[in-house]
């Protein structure tokens, strides 16, 4: 299938063109027509998949129809679309996305979230614009101070509802649909509907098309998984000798703390590695020039955690590293979303502890898998139980000289030693004494 054949108008054909784009996703192919008809939609889809343009594209096209958008011709400064997303970062990339596809369509866009001044914002609100996009806190803010008006809104997108919730947004979304028309088209994406997820859908959504396409990051076959074993205050060295082993590039790192992304960034960069922390402390000014360093290749790992990495669209990335493995195991997913993207192929690598051998397990069962796991020479754990149960006998601990793989299914079996991380242990490291590490969010 063709882009032109989604009955898309030639302003829009002409900037997908000049994005480089040729056939539209599956979610595209499926969505631009409900979309373009009026419908409200239902659209499990997650980032990756190409679900923005699938959103902004039908949306920019109805806004200058002037049958689907009769408000087009009169003068007017109230957006027509809202789009709600869940972090800053995705906030500005959806922005961007309305930007390059609406190059030629004269529409004026907005982004307004938390972290920046507030007034830039009212004063190009004030000039009029037709599509606002939104973190719910900051809009709020300008719902109580007057300076936004929702009374036009024919639109409404949730994007990344199920981020949403897992943010604890659900109240303030409920709050700003209030402030609607009660006619308006409802759009909403998730990666995932959970029980109140779905709940929310049909309170919204009103006799939704509904959209499924598989996750382009399928992690079972664009990414390659793989576990290495190591105490935990031996992981921050290991990683650093896999830097210098390699020579990585961009390489997102993942940690379950703000205070642990600080501290290993700081000891990435004390190591020569150009580093960034991104986290939900920074300014907003410091996440944004991280991020566009980071993409741009001058940083060669940008160490974060999961709130802060949401939605973070980074082509190309070729590896990412957990640090610490997420409590939750539908992160690890969204985690290694970040890699494999554009059909491309990448890596997950996760440093894992005695003490996370439980999550490791969900994330497995979660995938249907085992994860190809080893051991490098010189890193080899010497803690195996940091949760001891006092039924179970201690397995004995594990020693090997050498790098050594547990294949997962259809693996291969036995293999004498991991062909990928595994490649040049430098030996020599001494096993230092455990701690099971802080585990405050
Ligand atoms: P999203 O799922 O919206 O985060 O999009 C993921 C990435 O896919 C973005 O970098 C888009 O620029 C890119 N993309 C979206 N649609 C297409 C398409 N039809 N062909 C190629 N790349 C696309």
């Amino acid at each position: 299938m063709q882009f032109s054949e989604l009955g898309l108008s030639a302003e829009l054909l002409r900037a997908i063109g000049e994005q480089g784009y040729t056939t539209p996703t599956p979610v595209q192919q499926q969505a631009i027509p409900h979309i373009l008809a009026g419908r409200d939609l239902e659209a499990m889809a997650q980032t990756g998949t190409g679900k923005t343009a699938a959103f902004v594209l039908p949306i920019l096209q109805r806004l200058t129809n002037p049958l689907t958008s009769p408000l087009q011709k009169v003068t007017h400064t109230a957006p027509r679309v809202l789009v709600l997303v869940p972090t800053r970062e995705l906030a500005a990339q959806v922005l961007e996305s309305v930007r390059v596809y609406g190059a030629h369509t004269g529409l004026r866009s907005l982004a307004v979230f938390g972290g920046v001044g507030i007034n830039p914002q009212i004063q190009t609100m004030r000039r009029g614009i037709d599509i606002l996009v939104a973190t719910p806190g900051r809009l709020l803010d300008h719902l109580g101070q007057r300076t936004v008006d929702l009374s036009k809104v024919q639109t409404l997108v949730l994007d990344e509802a199920d981020r949403m919730f897992d943010m604890g947004f659900i109240r303030d979304i409920r709050r700003i649909i209030e402030r609607l028309p009660k006619e308006r088209q409802n759009l909403m994406f998730s990666a995932t509907f959970a029980a109140e997820v779905r709940e929310l859908a049909h309170t919204v959504l009103r006799n939704p098309a509904m959209v499924e396409v598989a996750r382009r990051n399928a992690p079972a076959e664009l990414v390659t998984h793989t576990v290495i074993k190591v105490d935990q205050d031996r992981k921050r060295d290991l990683l650093l000798h896999l830097f210098a082993a390699h020579g990585w590039h961009q390489v997102l790192v993942f940690c379950r703390t703000k205070h642990g992304s600080d501290a290993l960034a700081k000891k990435l960069e004390q190591a020569g590695v150009r580093t960034a922390a991104l986290h939900g402390n920074k300014s907003q000014n410091a996440r944004t020039r991280a991020l566009a360093d980071f993409k741009s290749g001058k940083l060669a790992a940008l160490v974060a955690t999961d709130i802060a990495a949401r939605g973070l669209d980074i082509d190309s990335l070729p590896r990412v590293v957990n640090f610490e493995l997420p409590n939750v195991p539908e992160d690890y997913i969204h985690r290694i979303g970040r890699t494999g993207r554009a059909g491309a192929s990448g890596e997950a690598l996760s440093l894992v502890s005695s003490d996370e051998r439980i999550q490791l397990r969900d994330i497995e069962r979660l995938l249907k898998r085992e994860i190809e796991t080893s051991i490098l020479p010189g890193f080899e754990p010497q803690h195996t139980h940091a949760v001891p149960r006092p039924a179970a006998g201690r397995p004995p601990a594990q020693k090997p000289a050498q790098a050594r793989t547990r294949s997962g299914n259809g693996g291969r079996s036995g293999a004498p030693r991991s062909s990928r991380p595994a490649r040049s242990g430098d030996g020599g490291a001494k096993p230092a004494s455990h701690h099971s590490g802080q585990r405050h969010r």
